[in-house]
């Protein structure tokens, strides 16, 4: 499938066949069904800090499991559902969902979690975007603090300074901003050094090298030298093995994400997380 920008329009050119055609519209009718019957749930990652072990927030990701079709993974619902446009409303339920939780956690734990909330391309790319994330903050009645934004290089396929623009006025809400998947996608240095963003999240593509190869481990450590040349924090993904931890603790990245410390929980499964630290 062929996919064209021009404004702020997704103009999709299928050339599927009728059965595919058909399948499609069956599953847009199911995605929005499961939005509109609230069957969309959110699960929540702990973010670690790795330097002294404790919890400082967590990523909120998107489940959809459908009663016909099971468990549908995020890789294969969030494209459709940004080719179709259900990403937007989507989109803002999973920002409110996420808001009212951790919320509600850090009143009742007196926490200052902070809860990192994915936004796609799509999404940022909306004229009324910093309206809708304003609005969000005030129905829910979140310290914008505790909320952060994880955007992914393609949201830099047409940088302009309407982007830079709008990540500005989202940080100035006191929302922090950082980079998803570094490394994988369409950003260059010369996009990052004029980027307001807060941190940089290391792919786990990267971060599962360390220790197989000394250029594996390397290129892990010049990413975090690098992050830090440009004073931002680092998140490493995917953290599974006790020797990833060990390395990336000695090159002093901040923060790290991964099954090592938890896989991502449902709601009522965190909210025990979060009770027992
Ligand atoms: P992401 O934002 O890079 O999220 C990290 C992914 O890595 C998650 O996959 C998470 O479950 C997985 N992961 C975390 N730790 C480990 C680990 O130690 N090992 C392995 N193998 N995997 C780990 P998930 O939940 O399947 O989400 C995939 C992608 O879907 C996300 O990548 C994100 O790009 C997208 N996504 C998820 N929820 C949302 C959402 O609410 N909105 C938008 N726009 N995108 C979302
Ligand atoms: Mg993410
Ligand atoms: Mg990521
Ligand atoms: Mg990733």
């Amino acid at each position: 499938r062929a996919k064209e920008r021009r404004g702020n329009n997704y103009f999709v050119y299928s050339g599927e066949s009728e059965p595919q055609k058909l399948k499609d519209i069956t599953l847009e009718t199911k995605l929005y069904d499961a939005l509109r019957l609230e069957q969309l749930q959110l699960y929540y990652q702990p973010k670690i800090d790795i330097q002294t072990g404790k919890m400082v927030g967590m990523e909120a990701l998107l489940r959809w499991i459908d009663s016909e079709l099971g468990f549908i993974p995020p890789d294969r619902f969030i494209p459709f559902a940004e080719e179709t446009g259900l990403i937007i409303p989507i989109g803002e339920w999973v920002l409110e969902r996420a808001c009212l939780d951790v919320k509600s956690w850090n009143d009742l734990f007196d926490l200052d979690l902070r809860v990192a909330v994915n936004l796609s391309p799509i999404q940022l790319a909306l004229p009324n975007i910093i309206e809708t994330i304003e609005n969000t903050l005030r129905n829910t009645n979140v310290n914008p603090s505790f909320v952060e934004i994880e955007i992914t290089e393609m949201s830099m396929v047409d940088f302009n300074e309407s982007l830079v623009d709008k990540l500005a006025q989202i940080r100035a809400m006191g929302i922090a901003i950082s980079i998803d998947d570094f490394g994988t996608g369409y950003s260059s240095l010369s996009y990052l050094k004029n980027l307001p963003v807060d941190a940089l999240k290391v792919d786990r593509s990267f971060v599962m090298e360390i220790g197989l190869s000394e250029t594996g481990s390397n290129m892990v450590g010049a990413i975090i030298r690098l992050a830090h040349a440009m004073n931002l924090e680092v998140v490493a993904e995917g953290v599974e093995r006790e020797e990833e931890l060990v390395y990336l603790r000695a090159c002093g990245c901040e923060l790290a994400q991964g099954y090592y410390f938890s896989k991502p929980l449902p709601a009522n499964e965190f909210f025990k997380y979060v009770m027992n630290q």
